[in-house]
């Protein structure tokens, strides 16, 4: 008997009699929208459609598929833009429409596109999953092309030659045949070897981030911050000129405009450090507001299971979640109607564990097989909590399972000092374990500055409050120095101004010699005092304009 729709609710589909397993895909309606099973009671089975479900009637029919999401991995990822499960989408200006007709499938890879494969193994050779069978250079990399996950056996034929990413390459004596590309459920992390805590920093290039709350590569940071406060700035920055290998960058349920800036700038970007396009090492996934809310939680999965695709070629990968919020809020949507019982504030009790469980797959890792190489995925997740209220549960979710906090204060943003990092309620639990790396990359000093410094602004702030209980007067020489250099770490050190052509990025070392050089003013001040000269006396002019112009690289 055919399955047939028995309800449509938004993007949820009812249909009877299907008996489908968890997360299986399944053609839903005469259209053949793709949708995916989430529950099984008796013999009705709940969807959710990626797909645009306007026009869906009950009635029409349901097949199920016997598999699950998948994305496609291989040759011909990067510079590409993808919708949330995994179609390219065709052209720039379309970004904010409908621009894939509901049910039209495409594969994620150009299927038409030949690849020059040179073999690194050779006929009688056993292999394992994660094994190297060759490579294939596309644009800023050279991919691995592995043994898939699972498979093992011996190789049987191989060649180098070009291909296509679906003609064979080869074949195992047991009749698999290999190729350039694989499938792999986008729910499922992938498989590694082994997983071990990073000593080297995802050296982000924003003074703040790297200097005061690092993040370790492999490790992950939430981004939360009210409306304007920089985030997806934020995102985009770290996009263009973090280093890493590969980044893949998630627009997730935000406006259709900010993801056609990104589509229409990134292209004409060029990476400082390589003098190559950005678009070669990212892979772009759009799914904006405008799109089905189901699709939100594909683009994710999408998003991470192509970075682990990457990290297990041997690179460094940057994923950028914009915004995790709309994601939780699509599994509030979809759990309220189904009617499920409701946690806090309406989101699904499950919502913790989800998030905790993909910010698990952050990490690095020694990948399956040989050669023995070192990958990892770092993930930067914005997160909008309405009214900037940081107490509520996606914020607090996404702060129990991530090891960096750039908490965006909206008042620091309404100073229009950006990034808005709020130094007091920020965090990194990774800021010991990357001293080392830093200390070498950076400066001698690196952990004494970056302590003075943080000291220095807590001093600020208390001197703030005294000022303002007591007022100024109550302040000593040394107070008023403190407060004027702090003043002057805010504004030169802290402050990163992501439109300017040097100051978007700023290298370790030359974060290190600007904060040193901040310190070391304040030593000669308080050298200045301590000799008895009055703080009235004092011309802090000349210094932060040196420094305004270390920051810019002028001369002054
Ligand atoms: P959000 O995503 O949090 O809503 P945006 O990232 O869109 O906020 O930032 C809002 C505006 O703030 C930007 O359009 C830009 O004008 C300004 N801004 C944010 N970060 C910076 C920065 N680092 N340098 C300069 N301007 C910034
Ligand atoms: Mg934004």
């Amino acid at each position: 008997m055919t399955a047939r729709i028995i309800r449509v609710a938004g993007s949820l589909v009812e249909a009877a009699p299907l008996h489908g397993a968890l997360y299986e895909l399944a053609f839903v309606g005469t259209r053949r929208l793709l949708g995916e099973i989430i529950k099984q009671r008796g013999d009705v089975c709940t969807l959710q459609v990626y797909e645009s479900t306007t026009g869906l009637a009950v009635g029409e029919p349901v097949e199920h598929t016997g598999v699950s999401l998948t994305a496609q991995l291989g040759p011909g990822l990067l510079g590409a833009v993808l919708d949330g499960i995994g179609r390219p989408l065709e052209r720039v200006a379309e970004a904010t429409g409908d621009f894939i007709a509901p049910g039209a499938r495409a594969d994620t890879l150009d299927a038409e596109q030949q690849w020059a494969f040179t073999a690194t193994r050779a006929v009688g050779d056993p292999v394992e999953p994660g094994d190297e069978l060759g490579t294939v250079v596309e644009r800023a990399i050279t991919h691995r092309v592995l043994v898939p996950p699972g498979v093992h056996g011996v190789i049987a034929a191989i060649d180098s030659g070009t291909y296509t990413v679906t003609t064979p390459i080869g074949a195992l004596t047991d009749g698999t045949t290999l190729r350039l590309a694989h499938r792999w459920p986008v729910r499922i992390p992938r498989p590694v070897a082994e997983r071990f805590a990073s000593s080297r920093p995802f050296v982000t290039g924003q003074r703040v981030f790297d200097l005061f709350f690092p993040v370790a590569e492999g490790g992950s940071a939430a981004v939360p911050g009210g409306f304007g406060t920089g985030k997806t700035i934020i995102e985009q920055s770290l996009a263009k000129f973090s280093e890493a290998d590969v980044v893949v960058y998630v627009g997730c349920g935000e406006r259709g405009n900010e993801m056609t800036d990104v589509l229409t700038e990134f292209p004409l970007l060029v990476d400082p450090r390589t003098g190559r396009p950005v678009m070669d090492r990212a892979v772009l996934i759009v799914n904006t507001s405008n799109m089905p809310v189901a699709a939100r939680e594909a683009s994710i999965y999408m998003g991470v299971t192509i970075a682990e695709y990457f990290r297990d070629q041997g690179n460094r990968v940057a994923l950028m979640i914009d915004s995790t919020s709309r994601w939780a809020e699509a599994l509030r949507e979809m759990a309220a109607r189904q009617q499920e019982m409701p946690g806090e504030e309406g989101y699904p009790t499950y919502l913790a564990s989800r998030l905790g469980q993909f910010f698990e797959r952050a990490g690095r890792v020694r990948p399956l097989g040989a050669p023995t190489r070192e990958g990892a995925v770092t993930i930067i997740g914005a997160i909008s909590p309405p009214g900037g209220d940081f107490s509520e549960p996606v914020t607090q979710a996404a702060l129990r399972v991530t090891g960096s906090m750039w908490a965006l204060d909206a008042a620091l943003a309404h100073q229009r000092h950006y990034p808005a990092v709020d130094w007091e309620s920020s965090f990194s639990l990774y800021a010991d374990q990357v001293a080392p790396w830093f200390t070498t990359h950076g400066g001698e000093h690196w952990s004494a500055v970056r302590a003075d410094l943080l000291a220095l602004l807590q001093k600020e702030r208390e001197l703030r409050d005294i000022a303002s209980l007591v007022g100024p007067d109550a302040l000593e020489d040394h107070d008023h120095l403190v407060m004027d250099i702090a003043a002057m770490v805010r504004e030169v050190v802290l402050r990163q101004n992501a439109y300017h052509p040097h100051d978007a990025i700023s290298s370790p070392p030359q974060t290190y010699a600007l904060a040193h050089a901040a310190l070391e003013a304040f030593r000669d001040g308080e050298r200045a005092l301590a000799s008895g000269t009055a703080f009235a006396e004092l011309d802090l002019a000349p210094t932060r304009r040196a420094l305004a112009a270390q920051r810019d690289g002028v001369t002054p």
